[in-house]
């Protein structure tokens, strides 16, 4: 299959809406990330994304819509913590897991009786929602267990030939995927975090919110069993920070390379920064892993940020070197 890359505008959204009405599958910007479409009512449409990425069929999808009443179409309860959440903090990075309509085929959450919903705050991504008129699933458009994509580029390193089109958009300004809060249960849990934090929830709902760590790992998300974020180099972590072990590990290691903040930057010339801050963290991280894995044989993460803004990068950078750590 021949896949086009094409700007955003009128004639590619024309485009990208016949493409979704035929049950194809289209690659389209968010803040968060790169998210691979599909209409999410259309079953052949939808197993269409999980053939593209690879993707196990028990990984359920979150279903993206342009405006709040389309949630009420999705899920069959909208609780008043839901109301909370979609007064306070959509259009934004953050998903809210709530029981589901019948309507909602069983590939699109994985067989689960609930449902993940979010409505994008980029404008691009918006665009794209509002030209194709249907709840789009999409999960992000990279192959199954690599760094997800946060540019167009990104998109078609892993989907060319895979899909027909990738709407070109601008760089992801998040960078890490939405924070998934699950509203379906007695209290409120955090199943993946993101940008948005366990406090800036906690002060919208007016109640405490919960990591299902903390209560019972068998309320984990069901993505997080999946090896996830893995660049094609061997990767690895430091949390302590001993310059030693750092400048060891960068020597004994033909070809390897270093993500870190700037103030590690004069360690070596394979450097790719996650700038200083949580924001800019999350905004270079899956940008570094997929630029260091094109020149690296062994990549060192140095993990040097603090704050729970920081939480959602630390548990991508986790996975990415699969817990191997120095
Ligand atoms: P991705 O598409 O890669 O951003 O992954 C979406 C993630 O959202 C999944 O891996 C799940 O962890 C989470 N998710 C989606 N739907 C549900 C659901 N119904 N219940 C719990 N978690 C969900
Ligand atoms: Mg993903």
């Amino acid at each position: 299959m021949d896949t086009q890359v094409l700007n955003i505008d009128k004639q590619s959204l024309d485009l990208a809406k016949k493409y979704i009405a035929d049950g194809q599958v289209v690659a389209f910007p968010t803040e968060t990330v790169y998210g691979l479409g599909a209409n999410a009512f259309d079953e052949v449409a939808v197993k269409k994304i999980f053939v593209a990425k690879g993707r196990p069929s028990d990984n359920p999808l979150i279903v993206h819509v342009a405006d709040k009443q389309a949630v009420y179409s999705i899920a069959s309860h909208v609780t008043d913590d839901a109301v909370k959440v979609m007064d306070k903090l959509m259009p934004g990075p953050i998903t809210m897991v709530l029981k589901k309509q019948s309507t909602i085929p069983h590939c699109v959450t994985g067989g689960l009786d609930t449902v993940a919903i979010r409505m994008p705050s980029s404008s691009q991504a918006q665009a794209f929602l509002s030209a194709v008129g249907y709840p789009i699933c999409a999960p992000s458009a990279n192959t199954s267990s690599r760094p997800s994509p946060t540019s167009w580029a990104h998109v078609a390193e892993d989907m060319d030939g895979k899909i027909p089109l990738i709407l070109k958009g601008d760089d992801c300004q998040v960078g890490i995927e939405s924070t998934v809060l699950d509203l379906s249960r007695d209290v409120p849990l955090i199943l993946r975090p993101g940008i948005v934090t366990k406090s800036e929830i906690e002060a919208v709902l007016g109640k405490e919110v919960y990591f299902p760590d903390a209560i019972d790992k068998s309320m984990n998300s069901p993505g997080i069993r999946y090896k996830h974020y893995a660049p094609c180099c061997e990767t690895f972590l430091n949390v302590d920070g001993d310059l030693q072990k750092i400048k060891d590990f960068l020597s004994s290691n033909e070809n390897a390379g270093l993500v870190a903040v700037d103030k590690y930057a004069n360690l070596t010339q394979k450097f790719f920064s996650l700038g200083q801050d949580a924001q800019s963290g999350a905004h270079n991280i899956f940008a570094a892993l997929r630029d260091a894995e094109k020149v690296c044989d062994k990549l060192l993460i140095v993990w040097d940020l603090v704050g729970e803004e920081a939480d959602g990068v630390f548990n991508r950078v986790i996975k990415s070197c699969g817990g191997k750590i120095i």
